[in-house]
């Protein structure tokens, strides 16, 4: 079961779409995962079948056990990804192969049925297909896709589920945040992933450990949360949902190595690209904390920026925590790796720039 063919998708399109009027409306504006698209992509898995009935159908609330367990034990994977309408009309997305690669490595590490890559490609393409109209063509717009896996066995006993469900909703939206620098707060209380841990799975459960150090965060006035390793409490690792570089007096980048307690950020591994083929030295390697407040009081930290698919490259103006405030750089965004990076990074995303890596897809 790895051929495209063998998923071909039923259309069941939907009998009273939005009109096109109020969808222009919804599009001017959309702000970040509110306004959602006519359509789901909806495939079923049952243990001695395997996948099956692949459907497009109308969005609408999922019929489900009390007893479902997903709903118990949380067994739930999911990832985010964009399409832009590109210069040519066409739509176009951005290493959409990584996704599916990550979506089937989080579900072995859940202990759920993988979803072929071949499936979740289809399944994505014929959303993106049936929805285009959706895509909203401001600067900063796109359409986000959130395909997601959940446990829909109707048992309590604690084992993994022998029934999945896989759909892909549609979302437009703008800028994940409002635009210039984010505060980043430290948490020295809270741990987002340990060793042996699900920290490099993409899975709701690492989002739901999170929240409460991310309401702390809003509590001393943070946009963010940047979580430390959870052993020594010593070394950065990364952001609630984005991954973290900073960049030194000498031009060089660091990031946090992936390690199992880190997300792979398909974001992160383009950044990494672009700067090594700028020239840039980039390390993979460790940064502890003491480190950073240190090299930002020293004036060694010049740039500071989070990255993933929601947030695109956001430069971070303040590190604050029980050790105190710091400003990195200049404060308010205006940094010029994070910058450049940035915007050759969204070039090739939107189909404006050469891409020599082969990372952008056409999908409609
Ligand atoms: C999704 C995610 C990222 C960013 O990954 P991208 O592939 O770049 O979108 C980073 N950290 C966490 C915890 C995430 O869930």
């Amino acid at each position: 079961m790895d051929s495209a063919d063998q998923f071909r998708f039923t259309h069941l399109p939907h009998p009273a779409p939005v009109p096109a009027a109020r969808r222009t409306e919804l599009l001017a504006n959309p702000g970040f995962g509110r306004v959602f698209t006519d359509h789901m992509a909806v495939v079923r898995y049952k243990e001695g079948q395997g996948w099956h009935n692949p459907t497009i159908e109308a969005r609408a609330p999922i019929p489900l056990d009390p007893a479902a367990a997903v709903l118990h034990y949380a067994q739930e994977i999911f990832e985010g990804m964009k399409a832009y309408r590109a210069a040519d009309g066409g739509v176009v997305m951005f290493r959409p192969d990584a996704n599916a690669r990550r979506f089937y490595q989080s579900a072995e590490r859940m202990a759920m049925a993988p979803v072929p890559d071949a499936l979740f490609l289809a399944a994505v393409r014929e959303l993106v297909r049936v929805d285009r109209d959706w895509i909203p063509t401001g600067e900063n717009a796109s359409l986000y896709l959130r395909p997601f896996m959940i446990a829909s066995e109707a048992f309590l006993g604690v084992k993994p589920s022998s029934e999945y469900l896989f759909i892909v909703i549609a979302s437009p939206v703008g800028s994940y945040f409002s635009g210039g620098a984010v505060s980043v707060w430290v948490s020295e209380d809270y741990t987002r992933a340990a060793v042996g841990g699900t920290g490099a799975a993409k899975c709701g459960g690492n989002y739901a450990a999170s929240l409460l150090a991310q309401r702390e965060a809003k509590t001393h006035g943070c946009d963010q949360v940047l979580f430390l390793d959870a052993v020594e409490h010593r070394w950065v690792e990364e952001m609630g949902g984005m991954n973290i570089f900073f960049v030194l007096d000498d031009g060089s980048l660091v990031t946090p190595p992936l390690g199992g307690t880190i997300l792979p950020g398909i974001t992160r591994d383009a950044i990494l690209t672009l700067a090594r083929d700028r020239g840039l030295t980039v390390r993979e390697e460790p940064y502890s904390i003491d480190q950073c407040y240190a090299d930002a009081a020293s004036g060694r930290l010049k740039e500071a920026f989070a990255c993933g698919t929601a947030a695109v490259v956001t430069p971070i103006g303040r590190l604050c925590g029980h050790r105190g405030e710091v400003v990195i750089g200049s404060g308010n965004g205006a940094d010029p790796i994070t910058e450049s990076l940035r915007g050759a990074l969204i070039g090739i995303q939107r189909g404006q720039n050469p891409d020599p890596y082969g990372w952008v897809q056409h999908v409609a």
